[in-house]
């Protein structure tokens, strides 16, 4: 087990440690990136926990979203609608809106092109790796610019625009429709969870970016990942609960280190 400890690394010990990743990542045969919201972060849209996090800052919401919107799906809307909602939701998507995938988000789309990534399973929902051009994509907690039926499960992308009243029924089965994006207390939805179960399945090797692994079930891939016998490698600044798994964990952003390692993978 390789770890650095420091946030500050020489640029010697990064390349080095670059280097160890590519050559684990050039040696397996199906590898996938898993990222959490240290890649949002990089790209200015605050997360939940931590020092700066918005339920730091706000406060913890109500941890029962779902149950309260499938109470009252119009009133939900309405109130969102017209910004009568929490205030860490509404710092939130002002964040959201204006976010641009980095430079971290570009190289794992250039990994992918050039093989050296099959897919990426994010938690993320801000739309930044299918912006910038990520194709075998699962995301985990939904995406913010789609619409999905509770029912069916059949999804609308919104592209940019934002709905301003009550969407109407489901098209193909006239069922509720939320957003994509996961909520409180809701369960993970069955075509997601199957499609990010398969990727770890089928992975030899799992690059997991930016993620503390704390919330579940997604970190729990990352186990089950490790105990099938995949090498697991961590990009974070700082030690997470992951760390201990880990064949090689550098200590960096992703923003800085992914475009670095796709220098070192290229062709
Ligand atoms: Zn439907």
């Amino acid at each position: 087990m390789t770890s650095t400890s420091s946030t500050e690394l020489s640029n010697p010990e990064l390349l080095a440690t670059v280097g160890q990743i590519a050559a684990i990542i050039s040696e397996s045969s199906y590898a996938v990136g898993m990222t959490g919201a240290g890649m949002s972060v990089e790209s200015g849209i605050p997360p939940f926990r931590g020092a700066d996090g918005l339920w730091t800052k706000h406060g913890t919401p109500q941890m029962d979203g779902y149950a309260s919107f499938k109470k009252d799906p119009t009133g939900w809307w309405n109130r969102r609608t017209n910004r009568k909602i929490d205030a860490h939701i509404n710092e939130l998507r002002d964040a959201l809106v204006k976010a641009e995938p980095h430079a971290g988000h570009h190289a794992l789309a250039a990994l992918e092109k050039q093989g050296s990534l099959q897919s990426l399973v994010t938690q993320n929902i801000d739309a930044l790796d299918e912006k910038a051009g990520v194709e075998n994509l699962v995301e985990i907690h939904g995406n913010r610019t789609k619409l999905r039926c509770i029912e069916c499960g059949d999804r609308v992308s919104l592209g940019d625009f934002g709905p301003l009243f009550a969407p109407d029924p489901c098209n193909k089965c006239g069922g509720v429709v939320k957003f994509d994006t996961v909520m409180f207390g809701e369960p993970i939805p069955d075509d997601v969870m199957t499609a990010a179960r398969a990727e770890i399945d089928k992975a030899d090797c799992v690059l997991a970016i930016g993620t503390s692994a704390t919330v579940r079930p997604a970190s729990g891939l990352l186990w089950i990942a490790q105990s099938a016998g995949a090498t697991i490698i961590e990009i974070n600044p700082t030690e997470t609960k992951l760390t201990p798994i880990c064949e090689v964990s550098l200590r960096s952003t992703a923003g800085v280190a992914l475009p670095l390692l796709l220098e070192t993978l290229s062709p």
